[in-house]
């Protein structure tokens, strides 16, 4: 990961910005810029330097993962502790006089905003800082889809371990227990998120954790899940059916799976992405369950699970080569079935490639 590149990129926008120096304390944010995989941290970056605060408890962790940074190890919260830091260090750091410190608005807390402000000089005017960090991420580097193409591969594999523990009166929550079981084993960090198996009239919840309740004996299964491998997430959603399926459910079932299939056609660079979730919802409309898909069609994915961009209506942004997004739209008929099918997709030069080598015809067990 060419973390001094990245930190760079960051630092040639603050000449014009108005900004004088960013304070970032996002731990997914910091992860990009710096490398740094704890629970505590702050990177402060002005034009020509950047700076790394953790605690006492990470000094060796710190010292192993952060690039392109200056280490400092304190004793202080972390936030307290650069505001420390700066009103001692602020001439080698760049900025003197009135000065503008660029803040993440949407991560710090009113109370982490007043925290700041209070122990900062009157001097320094905290600001906003525009979503640079987050548009960099949209777009992924070579190593990032190594790792998102490894993690995709395991979670594609898990779903075996899903297929073979369906079974009419099991609980859901078994077979998210065999799942996660399996992939802890097969070398993931994690779980992206809470599994989500959700059977009988629960498949109508699009997000129906795996809960207690034993598997029906006849209906939909969703099944969506991910792993963590080296820090990037995966997703994918595959529904199955236990029973003999009927001419309805297998009517739904292709309607959806042609939505699926018609919006991953349609991602290809300078589409917008309300075009992309445009493209789903009007087959689902030719098919008369326009008003069951009640959720947008896919979102980014990368060292979060839900990242930028959102592939929902009304969204301007245009597709662009290295972005990694799912395609996911679902048919959910309250207190009847539900379904979902999701692959994960990076865009390329000419298109998209689908990550996700699961088959995506319907699986009745
Ligand atoms: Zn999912
Ligand atoms: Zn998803």
């Amino acid at each position: 990961m060419d973390h001094r590149f990245r930190q760079q990129r960051l630092q040639s926008k603050l000449k014009h910005s108005g900004l004088d120096a960013l304070l970032i304390t996002y731990l997914p944010n910091v992860r990009y810029l710096c490398g740094f995989t704890g629970s505590a941290a702050a990177l402060l970056i002005s034009e020509r330097r950047s700076v790394f605060l953790t605690d006492g408890r990470y000094t060796a962790q710190a010292r192993a993962e952060v690039q392109a940074s200056r280490l400092i190890i304190t004793r202080k919260a972390s936030l307290l502790a650069v505001a420390e830091w700066l009103r001692e260090n602020a001439r080698r750091f760049g900025v003197h006089g009135k000065w503008t410190l660029g803040i993440e608005a949407e991560h710090l807390t009113v109370a982490d905003r007043e925290r700041l402000a209070k122990s900062l000089p009157a001097s320094v005017c905290l600001r906003v800082l525009p979503p640079w960090i987050e548009n960099a991420r949209m777009l992924k580097d070579a190593d990032e889809l190594k790792h998102i193409r490894a993690a995709v591969l395991l979670g594609s594999q898990l779903f075996g371990v899903v297929l073979k523990s369906i079974r009419p009166g099991v609980r859901e929550s078994e077979i998210a227990a065999e799942l996660e079981y399996a992939a802890r084993k097969a070398g993931a960090e994690s779980m992206s998120f809470e599994t989500i198996i959700a059977s009988g009239p629960r498949s109508a919840l699009p997000h129906g954790r795996a809960s207690t309740a034993p598997i029906s004996s006849r209906g939909f299964v969703v099944c969506d899940f991910g792993v963590i491998l080296a820090g990037y997430c995966s997703d994918m959603t595959r529904t199955v059916h236990v029973g003999r399926p009927t001419t309805e459910a297998r009517r739904i079932y292709e309607a959806v799976r042609e939505a699926q299939q018609a919006a991953v056609a349609a991602v290809t660079p300078g589409v917008s992405l309300g075009e992309v979730d445009g493209t789903a919802r009007k087959v689902l409309k030719r098919n008369g369950l326009g008003r069951y898909f009640t959720h947008s069609t896919g979102h980014g994915v990368g060292l979060e699970i839900h990242e930028a961009p959102r592939i929902a209506a009304g969204q301007t942004e245009v597709l662009k080569p290295g972005m990694v997004i799912t395609i996911e739209p679902g048919v959910y008929i309250p207190g009847k079935c539900g379904l979902r099918i999701e692959d994960m997709v990076v865009v390329t030069d000419r298109g998209c490639e689908v990550l996700t080598p699961t088959s995506k015809e319907m699986v009745a067990i």
